[in-house]
């Protein structure tokens, strides 16, 4: 008997690549970093693989370890290692490596003369966003270093790379500023003899809104997931959501008008109601800012938390409507069954798509749909 799951439709998330890939000529890489979003990394980079992606990206080491560790063997990139990280495992599991710094790109070196073989490399520029990367101050010594590094066999610089501030903005001056400090990166890079195979700068937003961004691979992160980083933009309107967060309901009861609402009391009922107990809390993911105000589907409508968010449960004011011990509440999912989206929770919670779904827990089980291993029908 279930309590919570997480129903990822894995059919979904293979036919949001393949819209994806239909979108640009360049090759698409599924990022599936913070386990795929909190999706699952493996069984979507394996249903993202089927759909087209011919690239994983991933944030940590161990992110790339555990798609190396469950046989994943597809061209893979990890873009955030701390400073002394041994990289010898790295190498020998054939996961690429990204620099911005030339003392990241020495101790990639350092690996792969330690392991025999280049190491693969993508060297990151700073376009504009301010966070990783080597800024044109930093980019000639960079290049150079790598070009030598190659030259020595002990890198192969397969990429060279940067990331969007604000492409989810359309029409954002900086999409064109990051797009020709990036161009003016390449040609410096050119200079020093390097010509890597894949030159990527979009991300979701820039996959969807702008091909002169696409260059020889995206990264797809928020778009694998079937939700889009610009709200209502057209060429996401095909994207299907692939996660369903569901519960079942722990116990309902009429009670009075009057009657306060879990802790703080911050709810008191306006009239004869009923109330559900859902057993998901913020330690599930479950904002505790969601508390008088995140929606939920029950007992066939669409109802708003009623109280605070404690830490494995929450209320539901779910008025006259017609809901039971046990009975399924949906948080959010497709929205093709009335419930609400991850959309709709990141507008009540003013924040993005993205958080709502990374930070679901491990206590509301992930249940995998729409795969040919998941489904034997299908
Ligand atoms: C997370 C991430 C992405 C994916 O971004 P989306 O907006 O989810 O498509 C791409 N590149 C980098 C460097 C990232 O960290």
């Amino acid at each position: 008997m279930w309590q919570a799951e997480a129903v990822v439709d894995l059919g979904a998330v293979a036919g949001n690549v393949a819209h994806l890939r239909g979108l640009t000529r360049a090759e698409v890489m599924a990022v599936v970093k913070a386990d795929g979003y909190g999706h699952g990394a493996v069984p979507v980079a394996r249903a993202a693989l089927r759909g087209g992606a011919t690239w994983l990206g991933v944030a940590t080491l161990d992110e790339a370890y555990e798609l190396r560790g469950a046989g994943i063997d597809a061209p893979m990139l990890a873009w955030l290692v701390t400073p002394g990280t041994p990289l010898a495992g790295a190498v020998r599991r054939d996961i690429d490596l990204s620099a911005a710094t030339v003392g990241q790109l020495d101790e990639v070196a350092d690996a792969g003369r330690r392991e025999g073989r280049a190491a693969r490399v993508h060297l990151k520029i700073d376009t504009g966003l301010g966070r990783g990367g080597a800024t044109p101050q930093y980019w000639p010594d960079l290049v150079t270093a790598a070009a030598k590094a190659q030259a020595d066999g002990a890198v192969e610089v397969v990429g060279t790379w940067s990331h969007l501030a604000c492409a989810d903005e359309p029409g954002h001056p900086s999409v064109d500023r990051q797009l020709a400090a990036f161009t003016d990166a390449l040609a410096v890079a050119e200079r020093a003899g390097l010509r890597p195979a894949y030159r990527h700068l979009a991300n979701s937003a820039g996959l969807l809104s702008r091909p002169d961004t696409h260059f020889d691979l995206v990264r797809a992160g928020i778009s694998t997931y079937g939700l889009s980083p610009i709200a209502g933009w057209p060429a996401a309107a095909a994207l299907v959501p692939a996660m369903t967060l569901r519960a079942r309901i722990l116990v309902t009861k009429r009670v009075p008008a009057g009657q306060g609402v879990s802790y703080g009391l911050t709810y008191t009922t306006p009239r004869e109601t009923t109330l559900a107990v859902v057993p998901l809390g913020y330690a599930d993911g479950i904002p505790r800012a969601a508390s008088n105000a995140g929606p939920v589907l029950v007992g066939g409508a669409r109802h708003t938390i009623a109280g605070r968010v404690c830490m494995d449960q929450f209320v539901v004011d779910a008025g006259d409507d017609p809901v039971a011990d046990g009975d399924v509440a949906v948080l959010f999912g497709p929205g093709t069954d009335g419930e609400p989206t991850a959309d709709d929770w990141a507008a009540v919670l003013s924040t993005i798509s993205y958080e709502v779904v990374s930070r679901i827990g491990p206590r509301a089980r992930r249940v995998y749909v729409g795969a040919p291993d998941t489904d034997p029908a299908a």
